[in-house]
C-alpha cells in the first residue's frame, strides 16, 4: 500500500491541476489529519479567509473505498465566520468519487477568472465559465451543472452553492450530491469566494482490491456488525429525529430561541410523526448499508389544474430543531418547507434556523422591526421564516447581510447579544447543561460531535470541573481518528481503535495500524495548532446569558461551574496545543 499521499493542487486563476505525492500517512493518517497537514504546507494563516491563496481542502481517509461506512470527505478551510481554520464533514458520493478518481486529497487554490464549475477525475481537468448561473439556488444549480458535464463517468459526485455561498454568507453551506452538506462555519462562502460554483469530481479510474483472505474476511465481519445487529438500527429506522421526544421530556430541547426547553407541541414534530406522516424514502451515502438519509415530502398545488409537485427534503434531528422547535413551528410539513427554503438559496439549516430564533426575540423585545427583518417574525409563523429564509441568504439589505456573518454580530449592533444563542457558532440542539454548552463553545468544530458531552451529561451529571476536563480531552483524539479515517460517527460502535487497527493492517497500513494512539494525540494537536496560528484563543471564547438561565431536568443551570468549566477546558487546549508540542 502506497503510505505516501496523493493530491491533486488546482490552481484556479491558470486552470491547471497538478499532482503531488506528500509524506505523512503514519503521522496523520489522513482526512482531519491530512487536510490540517496540507493546511500547514498550503495555508496562509497570517491572511484572512478571502485571500486568494487561501486554500479550501477536500480530505478522504485509508479506508475509504475499502470498508463500509467510510463515507465522509473532511473539507478544510479559513473560516468566514470566525476568520480561523475549520472543518466540516460531508457525506454523500464525493469520498468515493476521490477515492475512484484516486487522489487522497484535493487542494483548491486561487480564484477562478469569472464564477465557473470545475470538473476533474482521474486524467481530466476542466473549469467552465458559468456566468449565467450567478444568483442561482442550489436545485437549479445542480441541474444544469448534471447538463453542463454529460459525459462524466463512473462514481461522480457535484458539490455546489447557492446564492448565499456567492455574497460571502458566514452560514452558506456547500451542497453535497443534493442531500449532504458540507455545513458550518461558511464553507459555502469559501467556495463562492474562489468563484468557484460548483464541483464534479468523476470517480473513473479503476482501484485494485486489496488482496488476501485477511482482507476479505475482515469486510465480512464489519459488513455483518453493521447490517446484522441492532448497532446502527436507529439510525435506519426513525433516524436521529427520534432524539426529540427523548430531549423534550429530559427539558433539554431548544424551543423558541431557548426561551424554554421542553413544550407540550412536541406531540407534533417527533421522530414518529416524520416517519409515519413525511416519510418517502431512506438514502445512503456511497457505501453505506445503513442508509439514516431520510427524506420527507411535502407538495404544493398548482392552482391552474389539479396537478401536485412533490418536494423532496432530508431531515435529521438537529434541522427539526433549528427550523422546528427553536422557532416554535410545530407543524411537520411546515417544518419541511422552511427546511427547503434554506436549501435553495444555500444555507446551513442550524445556523440559519438559530438566527432567525434570535432576529424573533429580538422583535419581540423591540430591538428591531420590519424596518429590518422586511416580514415580521413571530414563533410559529412559518410563513414569515418562509420569507426570511430567502432574505437571509440573498443578504436583502444590510441587517440580513450582518445576520448572516454570525448572530452576535447582528447583536452587538442592534443589542441582544445576552439572549443569543451561540456557541462558538449557533448552537446545536442539547441544552443538556454546563458540560456541552463548555464543549460546543470550545470544541475544535463548534459542533456537537467534537465530544460526546452532550451524552455524557445525561449519564453523568455529577458536577466536577476536573473530571469533566479529562472526560472532554480524553474523547477527543479518538474522534479525531474516526475523522482522520473518514468513518461516519454513526458507526463509532462499530469502529473502536482495535477494529480500526485491524482494518488498517488488513488494507496494508501496518505501521499506522500498529501506532494509532500517538497518531490520535498527534492529529489532534497538529489541528488545533492550525487554528490557534489563525486566531484561536480560548480566553476570547465567552458564553452568553442565555445559557446561564436555563433549565433543564436538573434544575437551573449552575453559572459558577460553567465559568469553571469554561476556564479550565480553555486552558487545557491552550497548553497541549502550545508550538513546542510540534508534532511534525
Ligand atoms: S449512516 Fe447515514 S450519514 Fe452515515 S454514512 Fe450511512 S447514510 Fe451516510
Amino acid at each position: 500500500m502506497n503510505e505516501r499521499f496523493k493530491v491533486f493542487v488546482v490552481d484556479l486563476e491558470a486552470a491547471q491541476g497538478r499532482v503531488e505525492t506528500i509524506d505523512g500517512r503514519n503521522d496523520v493518517a489522513g482526512g482531519s489529519g491530512l487536510a490540517a497537514l496540507l493546511f500547514l504546507r498550503y495555508g496562509r494563516p497570517e491572511q484572512s479567509w478571502d485571500h486568494p491563496e487561501q486554500p479550501i481542502i477536500l480530505a478522504i481517509g485509508p479506508l475509504t473505498g475499502h470498508f463500509p461506512l467510510m463515507s465522509k470527505t473532511v473539507c478544510g478551510f479559513v473560516s468566514p465566520y470566525h476568520d480561523q481554520y475549520t472543518e466540516s464533514h460531508a457525506g454523500g458520493r464525493l469520498a468515493l468519487a476521490l477515492f475512484f478518481a484516486g487522489y487522497d486529497a484535493l487542494v483548491l487554490l486561487g480564484r477562478a477568472k469569472t464564477l465557473s464549475c470545475l470538473s476533474l477525475g482521474s486524467q481530466h481537468l476542466s473549469l467552465r465559465d458559468a456566468g449565467f448561473m450567478e444568483g442561482m439556488n442550489v436545485a437549479g444549480t445542480g441541474k444544469l451543472i448534471r447538463r453542463m458535464f454529460p459525459k462524466s463517468s463512473g462514481h461522480r459526485s457535484i458539490i455546489r452553492i447557492g446564492p448565499a455561498g456567492e455574497i460571502g454568507s458566514a452560514m452558506a453551506c456547500i451542497n453535497v450530491d443534493s442531500y449532504r452538506h458540507f455545513g458550518r462555519l461558511g464553507g459555502g462562502a469559501a467556495l463562492g469566494v474562489k468563484n468557484l460554483k460548483g464541483l464534479v469530481v468523476c470517480g473513473d479510474a479503476q482501484r485494485p482490491v486489496p488482496p488476501g483472505k485477511e482482507y476479505a474476511g475482515l469486510f465480512k465481519e464489519v459488513h455483518r456488525q453493521v447490517c446484522s445487529t441492532d448497532m446502527m438500527h436507529k439510525y435506519y429506522h426513525l433516524g436521529t429525529a427520534a432524539n426529540l421526544r427523548g430531549l423534550n421530556d429530559i427539558q433539554a430541547l431548544p424551543w423558541n430561541n431557548l426561551q424554554k426547553t421542553a413544550d407540550p407541541g412536541i406531540e407534533t414534530v417527533t421522530g414518529e410523526v416524520f416517519a409515519d406522516r413525511t416519510l418517502l424514502r431512506n438514502g445512503a451515502c456511497s457505501g453505506c448499508p445503513v442508509g439514516c438519509i431520510h427524506l420527507g415530502f411535502f407538495r404544493d398545488r398548482f392552482k391552474e389544474d389539479a396537478r401536485y409537485l412533490y418536494h423532496q427534503v432530508p431531515y435529521d434531528y438537529e434541522p427539526i430543531f433549528a427550523a422546528g422547535t427553536m422557532l416554535g413551528v410545530t407543524e411537520c410539513f411546515d417544518v419541511l418547507r422552511i427546511l427547503e427554503d434554506f436549501e435553495r438559496v444555500g444555507l446551513d439549516a442550524m445556523s440559519a434556523g438559530v438566527a432567525l430564533a434570535w432576529a424573533t426575540e429580538a422583535t419581540q423585545r423591540g430591538l428591531i422591526s420590519e424596518k429590518q427583518t422586511i416580514v415580521r417574525l413571530s414563533f410559529g409563523d412559518a410563513g414569515a421564516y418562509q420569507q426570511a429564509a430567502h432574505h437571509l441568504g440573498l443578504g436583502s439589505n444590510e441587517f440580513y447581510r450582518l445576520l448572516g456573518g454570525g448572530t452576535r454580530k447582528a447583536a452587538a449592533e442592534y443589542g441582544g447579544d445576552e439572549f443569543a444563542c451561540v456557541l462558538g457558532q449557533e448552537m446545536a440542539g442539547y441544552a443538556t447543561g454546563p458540560l456541552f454548552f463548555t464543549a460546543q463553545s470550545l470544541g475544535f468544530r463548534h459542533s456537537h460531535l467534537d465530544t460526546g458531552a452532550y451524552s455524557r451529561e445525561q449519564q453523568d451529571p455529577v458536577k466536577d470541573v476536573a473530571a469533566a476536563v479529562d472526560f472532554l480531552l480524553e474523547d477527543e483524539p479518538y474522534r479525531a481518528l474516526l475523522t482522520s479515517m473518514t468513518a461516519c460517527l454513526f458507526a463509532r460502535s462499530v469502529y473502536h481503535p482495535e477494529q480500526l487497527a485491524k482494518c488498517l493492517a488488513a488494507v496494508g497500513y501496518r505501521e499506522l495500524a500498529a501506532s494509532l494512539e500517538p497518531v490520535a494525540e498527534r492529529i489532534r494537536v497538529l489541528r488545533w495548532q492550525m487554528r490557534i496560528a489563525t486566531g484561536f484563543r480560548a480566553e476570547e471564547i465567552t458564553i452568553p446569558k442565555r445559557f446561564y438561565q436555563v433549565t433543564t431536568w436538573q434544575g437551573p443551570v449552575d453559572g459558577e461551574y460553567l465559568d469553571r468549566l469554561r476556564e479550565a477546558y480553555g486552558r487545557r487546549i491552550m497548553d497541549f496545543a502550545l508550538p513546542e508540542a510540534a508534532p511534525l
